[in-house]
């Protein structure tokens, strides 16, 4: 069958983007090495290593336990895993946010634990006196996300972690798509900000590391022995990891794009981002469209069916929060010039359809 790459030229709505250079070349290289037996691939495991340290860099915290995972889903899900099995509930609830990512639905069905949704704050952050007050004795875990992924909220991080820190239960950061931009942010969000236990930052996101390169960071080894089982038929006897096989081209990709970077260009790409979100939420604003302000570089407004749907139809890729706003996500792939073409179809779109 002959099928193309999708051009990035009017993705809106991913979260990915287009890798870094040197992080396609780097997974290039490493395709067929398997991180998931490092006794048998040795220097992909020293660059899972390195990665480690990398995020550890990013997230506040020396020497973090942890792994590259697939992605977010698979990071929140082993946070999740780790709480399930470390709580002494027999019936054991996880607390998070209705703005929480869908992988904590996921990870609740598997897993056999329930997710108990809190509505957030008018301004779509979790609200810490709901949390405070959805929190019990069965509450094995509290997550707060740190750049949800419709609005791009960074939730009150410090005050979460002191509730579940009261409550004696463990404490997750959901950092997948935030991660990247918020070390240059005055926002409290890592390790080093509050009692995080876990956190998921994702490089095949905001990094720029090729798909799959997800982060799965805990503060303790504790976290990664309860999630380890014994692996007899491999060299490496225990594996914490949800996955077997793993990406070594993941692996070598995340530890490229961090090397290529860290800290200097991932702050310009916040910058330019920042810029992006600002001009394309004023502009919104001007033609008369309700804009939710950006927080992070993530632009949600309202934006009639007929009008959507032109759009669409015109090839640009946009997508709607679950309560219907269409949502930008100034990726680093979102140029100006990509933003000044798509308010100009929204411009003619609006005429066609007589908005
Ligand atoms: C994208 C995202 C996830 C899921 O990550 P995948 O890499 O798609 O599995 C989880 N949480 C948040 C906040 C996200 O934006």
């Amino acid at each position: 069958m002959d099928a193309t790459p999708q051009a990035f030229d009017r993705v809106l709505s991913s979260m990915c983007t287009r890798p870094h250079p040197a992080a396609a070349r780097a997974a290039q290289r490493f395709l067929a090495d398997n991180p998931g037996d490092p006794a048998t691939y040795p220097d992909v495991a020293a660059l899972e290593e390195h990665v480690l340290d990398a995020l550890g860099t990013v997230t506040g915290l020396a020497d973090p336990a942890g792994y590259v995972a697939g992605g977010g889903t698979e990071a929140n899900m082993q946070a999740v895993r780790a709480a399930r099995d470390l709580t002494a509930s027999d019936d054991p609830v996880v607390v998070a946010p209705t703005s929480v990512h869908f992988s904590f639905q996921k990870a609740a069905d598997v897993l056999d634990v329930n997710l108990r949704l809190v509505p957030t704050d008018d301004d779509y952050r979790a609200d810490p006196d709901a949390v405070a007050a959805a929190v019990d004795d069965d509450t094995a875990l509290v997550v707060g996300v740190a750049g949800t992924t419709e609005f791009g909220r960074v939730d009150p991080i410090p005050e979460l972690a002191a509730i579940a820190r009261e409550a004696g239960t463990r404490f997750h950061v959901d950092a997948a798509w935030g991660g990247f931009h918020l070390p240059f942010t005055d926002h409290a969000w890592h390790f080093g900000h509050a009692p995080v236990d876990t956190l998921t930052i994702d490089p095949h996101k905001v990094g720029r590391a090729p798909i799959p390169a997800g982060g799965f960071l805990a503060r303790d080894d504790a976290t990664l022995d309860a999630l380890a089982v014994e692996t007899p038929y491999l060299e490496t006897t225990s594996q914490a990891t949800l996955a077997g096989t793993r990406s070594g081209a993941g692996v070598a990709g995340a530890a490229a794009a961090l090397d290529a970077q860290w800290p200097d260009e991932y702050r310009e790409n916040h910058e330019r981002a920042t810029a992006n979100a600002t001009y394309l939420a004023e502009n919104l604003r001007d033609r008369g469209y309700d804009v939710v302000t950006p927080e992070l570089p993530l632009v949600a407004f309202d934006l009639p069916e007929a009008t959507f749907d032109a759009v669409r139809a015109d090839g640009w890729r946009l997508s709607r929060t679950g309560s219907g706003e269409a949502r930008v996500v100034c990726m680093p792939h979102v140029t100006r010039a990509m933003l000044e073409a798509f308010l100009d179809t929204l411009d003619t779109a609006r005429v066609g359809t007589r908005e």
